[in-house]
């Protein structure tokens, strides 16, 4: 049984989940504005796992008896100055998400609540890899990023990128 306190920081990842799948699909959005199919697809992509991480949420609450709730999420920013300067909002907005999973799995583990504490062990692993993702594009772009023919091949690379949904079950 979890407790209300956990229920309700659990409900507001969610949250947070769906604000990262819509500040994505923003991003998504520009780059397809700015003719980078690529980029464009990355960021749909990085959508498709945000709604998935919100989805576990959403399952693990209901699972665990607890009552999941929907509520309304932030407006994200559709403006951008370049492809470099999402990318750089990308990164530092996952440094946040990280410190929120490191919050709830404070909040586990002082409850002592094991199944919790299991399940959030995954993200924590995630998000190492999403800002390690990031991080390493940022990188990249920041080496090429006045050179168009090298843009458009890493914008020819990340047209690649397809959303395969991890096999483990929720926890
Ligand atoms: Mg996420």
């Amino acid at each position: 049984m979890l407790s209300d306190k956990l229920v309700k920081e659990l409900n507001e990842q969610i949250k947070y989940e769906k604000y990262s799948e819509n500040l994505y699909l923003a991003m998504a959005a520009y780059c397809a504005d700015e003719d980078l199919d690529g980029f464009a697809n990355f960021f749909k992509v990085q959508a498709e796992e945000e709604k998935f991480h919100a989805m576990k949420f959403f399952d693990y609450i209901i699972e665990m008896n607890g009552r999941t709730l929907v509520s309304a999420i932030d407006q994200p920013d559709n403006n951008y100055d370049s492809v470099l300067d999402a990318f750089e909002k990308s990164y530092k907005h996952e440094q946040f998400v990280t410190k929120r999973i490191y919050y709830l799995m404070d909040l586990a583990m002082e409850e002592k609540e094991h199944a919790t504490i299991s399940f959030l062990k995954w993200f924590i692993d995630e998000q190492m890899e999403e800002e390690s993702t990031f991080n390493g594009l940022i990188k990249k772009i920041k080496r090429v990023e006045n050179d168009g023919h090298a843009m458009n091949m890493i914008d020819t690379e990340l047209a690649q990128r397809v959303f395969t949904p991890p096999t483990t079950t929720t926890q």
